[in-house]
């Protein structure tokens, strides 16, 4: 089978929900199985609703807003819309129930019963849509077949019992179901981590032996540097896996980190396609793929904080210490994107996702001085040359680093 991934740029209104019927009447879909995300900003919103539940506000309003958004592309795709719009209707009143009777405080778990009904709502319209045009397929409900432990918001795959779920899975048809979302052993709903579609897209393609996976998006394929902070990018043709990890893992936000590594395992070859023009060959990643053009590649992390630590009697920042100063860090989900130590002193860019930060520098303020910026940028050239450096724009710099082809630099603006 191939998988295909649509994310929500992708289906963000009701032409693009045209074009993706025009793509597959194209490209073909026989045996395919599609992953969809919620419909263009449908998950910011439905966080503001949980931020507003938990505010004690008006979340209702927000539900009716996200609702309206999702009829009004009813309304321009469907000739008959009675049932599309009814089943649209059950799941925003479901939120409204669940939020009206829930009594857990626990906020990521609230957050994935919540933030799920975009993926439901978008997959239901996409698969109707499809089916209405003549393209047959199968709406399927993700939480049956993707099984995670019940860390919400950061679900981990219960790769055994998921693998045995799609085994299941009839070969031959059109599959339309949601991407970021599980479900855990009691059948709650459970989330990857935000644009965990990708993610969802490649442990499908894992489970199902999968011939190829394509993630079609709004540029032509990965590019050397992103559009949005650099000029002139340029397309990569193809790319190595390894080469994709390391992209990922340095921020390349067209790559999420989780996905290569199931297609890695069974080396399933990755695609990333135009959905504008899907012809076109987009870029291939694979096994021992040279980069091809050769070039340097630019990532750029925004709202990093850099922290350095440094002993208050002169001692040694030894192992120990490094590890108690880890571990801190990781219970409080902040990660770290680069590190640099001396005798005594480290220092860490990383990024705080959850608003942790300030909390755990004030514990750690007993043992270290602490130097804090905040809003840095991190800066990461992988393939470095003498004329790369030209390329970033003037800002003061904080701290850089070298690692055989990779260069970062952390800035100030
Ligand atoms: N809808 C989710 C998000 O916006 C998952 C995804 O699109 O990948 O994060």
């Amino acid at each position: 089978m191939k998988v295909y991934k649509f994310g929500g740029a992708s289906v963000k209104d009701a032409d693009s929900v045209k074009n993706v019927a025009i793509l597959l009447e194209k490209v073909g879909c026989e045996d395919t199985f599609m992953v969809v995300s919620a419909m263009g900003k449908t998950t910011n919103a439905l966080e503001e609703v949980v931020q507003l539940y938990f505010d004690e506000q008006d979340y209702e309003k927000k539900i009716h807003e996200i609702e309206a958004f999702h009829l009004e592309i009813v309304k321009e795709l469907f000739d008959d819309q009675t049932k599309i719009n009814q089943e649209l209707k059950i799941f925003f009143s479901d939120i409204v129930s669940f939020l009206r009777r829930n009594k857990s405080p626990n906020y990521s778990y609230v957050y994935d019963q919540v933030v799920c009904n975009g993926e439901l709502a978008s997959t239901r319209i996409i698969s109707a849509y499809l089916n209405q045009t003549g393209i047959a397929n199968t709406w399927l409900d993700v939480r049956d077949y993707l099984k995670t432990d019940n860390n919400y918001r950061e679900g981990k795959v219960n790769w055994d019992e998921t693998e045995k779920n799609f085994r299941t899975i009839e070969s031959g048809k059109l599959y339309v179901t949601q991407g970021f979302l599980g479900s855990d052993e009691n059948h709650f709903t459970t989330t990857l981590g935000r644009e965990g579609s990708d993610y969802t897209a490649a442990i499908i393609a894992y489970c199902l032996d999968a011939q190829s996976m394509t993630i079609w998006k709004d540029v032509p394929g990965v590019l050397n540097a992103d559009p949005r902070y650099f000029s002139d990018p340029v397309l990569l043709n193809h790319i190595s896996y390894e080469e994709a990890i390391e992209l990922a893992y340095y921020g390349a936000s067209v790559i999420h980190p989780k996905t290569m590594q199931p297609l890695q395992n069974k080396e399933i070859p990755f695609f990333v396609k135009s959905f504008i023009n899907p012809t076109d060959s987009g870029t291939a990643i694979k096994k021992g793929a040279p980069l091809e053009p050769k070039i340097s590649c630019f990532i750029l992390k925004k709202d990093q904080h850099l922290v350095r630590f440094s002993s208050k009697d002169f001692s040694f920042i030894t192992e120990d210490k490094l590890s108690g100063i880890f571990n801190q860090l990781y219970d409080a989900k902040i990660k770290v994107n680069l590190m640099q130590n001396s005798a005594i002193s480290l220092s860490l860019c990383v990024e705080d996702k959850y608003g942790n930060l300030k909390e755990l520098l004030n514990k750690l303020d007993k043992m270290y001085n602490i130097q804090h910026d905040e809003q840095v940028n991190l800066y990461t050239i992988r393939h470095f040359d003498e004329h790369s450096e030209k390329v970033l724009p003037l800002e003061r710099e904080l701290l850089r680093q070298t690692l055989k082809e990779t260069l970062q630099i952390v800035t100030k603006a």
